[in-house]
């Protein structure tokens, strides 16, 4: 058992923790407040290669293993979660997908232009009746010669306003169907961009399909496989948002520990007082252990295979180690933790999110319980 990066995987975590400190520290709080991830941002990320970063080489990709993806989703979210989510619903969602399920010339026409960051995907399945159980989507796709009409409203699409293009999901006589829907598709309209609690410099927004028509050779993946495709990419999210709540709990603890050692009340600095002390300790204990738990996953998944049960583990986990830390280290800084001119209360905020973002806590134990309970001939359903 080796628990250490390779040489190479040192190497990313320090270009990566470079960039996010260089380019989206100084102005992570701006982007919070103007709602916007500047454009500029993403076109840097682009020249870095973050944007294809687990696309191969052939397609202009940085061919990232998936523990170093793992790192740079973990470094970005350090100092903006929003910017970790908005590259990963592009890579883990939209582009891996592409690459996994596309055809040839699915992956020739897309994935260049997403590698260099011309076109930001988003991903629509959500609905207005169909959160969690996904399954019952109400948008529906009919076939006429060799086309495809697809009508239907879809929720919450992340990165809604940049995207270029959508995968949409819809039943269709087979089943599910997954479509790669680009932006100026006659009929596809991006609406409402919803304010949030947190993860404000992403938009969120609805989309709606009336009578889009487009050819059928846009359809991802066999006949009815949109239930799989949504699936697969549902693990890879989870592995990537639960190291975007790493990277976001380890920051916490970070600046919370500083601000400790800063803060004199009672004529020591408050590091000094074991209540402190107590809070600090049990973040990074949490840290740590999410630390070891997706490092593992991340390994997991370079292996091939099925990694259901750790990407929801680690989902679940990293969740709550978001909450719970960013949660304490507010305490810690007391009135300057709650204030908004300091970053932990946009922190804090952002840290809600990842019990309901890529499917809810409650949906993910489901599919925890489902492996356990597999082993005793029980079929366990949401
Ligand atoms: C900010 C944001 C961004 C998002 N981005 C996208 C996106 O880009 N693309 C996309 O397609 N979707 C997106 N979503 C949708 C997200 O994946 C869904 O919100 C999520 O799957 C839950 O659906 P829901 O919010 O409708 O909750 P509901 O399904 O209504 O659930 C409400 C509550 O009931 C619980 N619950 C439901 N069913 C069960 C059950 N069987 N057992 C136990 N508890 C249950 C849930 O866990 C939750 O706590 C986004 C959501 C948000 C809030």
């Amino acid at each position: 058992m080796d628990f250490a990066l390779s040489d190479e995987q040192r190497m990313f975590q320090q270009m990566f923790a470079d960039f996010a400190t260089r380019e989206i520290a100084p102005r992570a709080e701006e982007m919070d407040h103007a709602e916007e991830l500047p454009p500029e941002l993403l076109r840097k990320a682009a020249e870095q290669g973050f944007l294809g970063a687990t696309l191969p080489e052939e397609v202009f990709g940085a061919a990232l293993d998936y523990v170093s993806y793992v790192l740079l989703m973990e470094a970005l979210a350090r100092q903006s979660l929003s910017f970790a989510v908005a590259l990963a619903t592009h890579i883990s969602l939209v582009a891996m997908s592409i690459l996994e399920h596309g055809s040839q010339a699915q992956r020739e026409e897309w994935l260049p232009p997403m590698a260099d960051g011309e076109v930001i995907g988003a991903f629509a399945l959500t609905e207005p009746d169909a959160g969690s159980d996904a399954a019952a989507l109400q948008t529906r796709v009919r076939l006429d010669g060799q086309e495809a009409i697809l009508n239907g409203v879809k929720t919450w699409v992340t990165n809604g306003e940049s995207a270029g293009l959508f995968l949409v999901f819809a039943q269709g006589a087979e089943g599910m169907e997954a479509f790669l829907v680009p932006r100026d598709t006659p009929g596809l309209t991006v609406g409402y961009r919803e304010p949030t609690l947190g993860l404000r410099s992403v938009s969120f927004n609805t989309l709606y399909l009336e009578g889009c028509r487009l050819p059928l050779a846009q359809r991802l993946g066999e006949p009815g496989s949109g239930w799989t495709i949504a699936q697969r990419a549902g693990d890879r999210m989870a592995i990537a948002l639960a190291a975007a709540g790493l990277g976001l709990a380890a920051e916490s603890l970070n600046v919370a520990a500083q601000f400790a050692s800063e803060r004199v009340q009672f004529g020591v600095p408050i590091a000094q007082k074991q209540a402190i002390q107590n809070y600090i300790a049990e973040a990074a204990i949490e840290v740590e252990a999410l630390r070891a738990l997706l490092y593992r996953t991340a390994w997991l998944a370079e292996q091939g295979g099925d990694y259901s049960f750790d990407a929801s583990a680690v989902k679940v986990f990293a969740a709550r180690v978001a909450r719970n830390v960013t949660n304490r280290m507010v305490q810690v800084m007391g009135g300057y933790g709650y204030m908004e001119d300091y970053p932990m209360a946009r922190k804090y905020r952002d840290a809600r999110m990842l019990g309901i973002i890529g499917g809810p806590t409650e949906l993910h134990r489901v599919r925890v319980a489902r492996h356990i309970f597999a082993e005793r001939d029980l079929a366990i359903v949401p």
